[in-house]
């Protein structure tokens, strides 16, 4: 085994050991927490090796990553499940619908609509999660928490659409009070949902936390972790434009 790969297992090993030790900090049994491994830094070669490794789930925030990926990836048994986690324009709604388990950033009811027209016409019914801008940061997509329990409802009443919970980023500092908050004020917001709005026993998850605060978010409820860097340290030079980092990962 190269270097290269042995390191990935051990990243893989080492990040579901800190989901289980926060499940059980929280009480929680880890079967209730997925892994969704965030894969917009790395070569596609690494997905593969991922998949090899027992990781199941997968996310872009690119339509146009995600689709070739999942298309490459389409005739594997059994093939990965890909999450959306990024912004997505209507215009793309159709051609990235085939190759989608899971919509986490749903943010606006025209989207919305857009997915469950396109869901019509495929007949099927998609998966979806709204996204909350639960920092209340301007530059941050996501529905403000204002408008969220009005949304959850318009959306729970589009009948290709499952609305399955909610998604939101923490507050992007160190100050791990501010984002516990955040975090606080989310799972607040999906029990008052919940309870508010008919939206039916599949709304269950809450997709809350990445490399820098998925123990924050497993002890606020979080039922999905997006985790990217934490994966790939030492295996691929993380950037924050995935576009430019096809160099990094050659190997
Ligand atoms: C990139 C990204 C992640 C993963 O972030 P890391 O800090 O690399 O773990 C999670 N969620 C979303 C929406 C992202 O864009």
């Amino acid at each position: 085994m190269s270097d290269i790969k042995r390191k990935l297992a051990d990243n893989i090993k080492h990040v579901k050991e800190r989901i289980c030790c926060a499940c059980v900090d929280a009480g929680r049994d880890p079967s209730e927490v997925t892994l969704v491994a965030v894969t917009k830094y790395v070569d596609i070669e690494i997905v593969r090796r991922m998949l090899e490794l027992g990781v199941t789930d997968f996310a872009e925030s690119r339509v146009q990553a995600l689709t070739a990926r999942a298309d490459a990836m389409s005739s594997l048994v059994p093939p990965p499940k890909w999450h959306l986690v990024g912004h997505l324009q209507r215009n793309k709604v159709k051609q990235v619908l085939p190759w989608v388990s899971m919509f986490q950033s749903v943010d606006s009811l025209r989207l919305a609509e857009e997915l469950d027209s396109a869901a019509e016409q495929k007949n099927c019914v998609v998966d979806v999660l709204m996204q909350i801008n639960i920092s209340g940061e301007r530059s941050k997509t996501g529905v403000a928490v204002g408008a969220s329990t009005h949304m959850a409802e318009c959306i729970a009443s589009l009948s290709h659409l499952r609305l399955r919970g909610l998604m939101a980023m923490g507050p992007l500092t160190e100050d791990r009070s501010a984002i516990r908050a955040a975090f606080v004020r989310c799972r607040e917001l999906f029990e008052e949902i919940a309870n508010e709005v008919p939206v039916g026993d599949h709304f269950r998850d809450l997709s809350m936390g990445m490399s820098d605060d998925f123990e924050l978010g497993i002890a606020n409820g979080a039922t999905i972790v997006r985790i990217g860097r934490a994966l790939f340290e030492g295996v691929a030079e993380p950037t924050p434009e995935p576009e430019s980092n096809t160099a990094a990962t050659g190997a």
